[in-house]
């Protein structure tokens, strides 16, 4: 999006916080789009600006500001303005995409490479015009804040140090064992390491709960023998999480899906808000009001792993 040089001067010199401030950047450029224009020009900053200031007048603003600078903070103004020159200049967006540790610390219980996967879902969010959508479901009369996102969390292995259970779109690294021919020592290894207690020895090998089971490959990884190997690495996709005072558990979509489904999937869960979100429904609320159902329906290619 494009900004007339006189709306980003104004916009730059606005008296606000980093954060309102990129937000309101983003509340200007949808003011722009609504007007068919793909140039911000100063009218839009100014509706950005009343929206962002809500009750808080610019008098008033000016005159925290005029305090703060008399108190000490000699440079705060023109702090305010690099900094608003810097937000024009880089890329904000309101997805976030959040990866647990493991692939940084080497933890031993990774099944998947995360980061790698955080920047292909990144780049499929702005292809598909997460931001611009995200904002134009936004109110025209209330600023938009923090948790107006779409969020990812993706959790190398089941054991979810990112909580994907209760976000709106999660993912855990999965990896579901298999039993080979090879010889079973019954050392009793797998059965130490499964914490879902889904394996017992008997008649010499191993046999696995497929209820039980959640994929979480430590048994293949203790095995000495190769007698449970993994037999194929995937992703648990579910939606419909939420944390906090509404918390609920998402809807597991995939147990165990490959790669590609689980972009389609995330191209579809986007395609379901912009088409089907009353107002600024997120992903949780969408789900909640009108099932998983219509996420199955976008997904435009035969699934695979269900
Ligand atoms: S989610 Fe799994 S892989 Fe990631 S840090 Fe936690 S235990 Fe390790
Ligand atoms: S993959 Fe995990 S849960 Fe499943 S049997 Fe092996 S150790 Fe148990
Ligand atoms: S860890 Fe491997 S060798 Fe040991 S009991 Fe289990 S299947 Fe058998």
């Amino acid at each position: 999006m494009e900004w007339d040089k006189v709306a980003a001067e104004e916009f730059a010199r606005l008296p606000l916080s980093k954060s309102v401030k990129e937000n309101a950047r983003l509340f200007a450029e949808k003011m722009a789009r609504k007007s068919r224009r793909n140039r911000v020009i100063l009218e839009d900053v100014d509706v950005a600006r009343k929206v962002a200031y809500g009750n808080v007048s610019e008098e008033k603003r000016q005159r925290q500001l005029d305090e703060r600078v008399a108190r000490g903070e000699t440079d705060l103004r023109l702090r305010m303005e690099v900094e608003g020159r810097e937000i024009l200049k880089q890329e904000t967006n309101l997805f976030k995409v959040v990866t647990c540790t493991g692939q940084a610390t080497g933890c031993r219980n990774l099944l998947i490479e995360t980061e790698e996967l955080k920047e292909e879902i990144e780049q499929k969010l702005r292809e598909l015009k997460v931001t611009e959508m995200m904002a134009d479901l936004h109110r025209d009369d209330e600023p938009i804040l923090a948790h107006h996102r779409f969020n990812v969390s993706i959790s190398g292995c089941p054991v979810g140090c990112t909580a994907p259970e209760i976000r709106s779109f999660g993912v855990h690294g999965v990896a579901k064992p298999k039993i080979t021919d090879a010889e079973c020592s019954e050392c009793y290894a797998c059965v130490d390491v499964c914490w879902k207690g889904a394996i017992s020895i008997r008649d010499g090998g191993p046999r696995i709960s497929k209820t039980l089971c959640d994929l979480c490959g430590f048994c293949m990884k203790a095995c000495p023998t190769g007698t449970i190997v993994p037999e194929r690495q995937g992703y648990r996709v579910l939606v419909g999480g939420r944390s906090g005072r509404f918390s609920q558990a998402g809807v597991q979509l995939f147990r165990n899906a490959d790669r590609q489904t689980l972009m389609a999937v995330i191209e579809a869960a986007v395609k379901t808000i912009k088409e089907e979100a009353d107002g600024y429904e997120d992903l949780t609320w969408v789900v909640n009001r009108i099932g998983v159902g219509p996420i199955f329906q976008r997904m435009h290619y035969k699934k695979e792993g269900a």
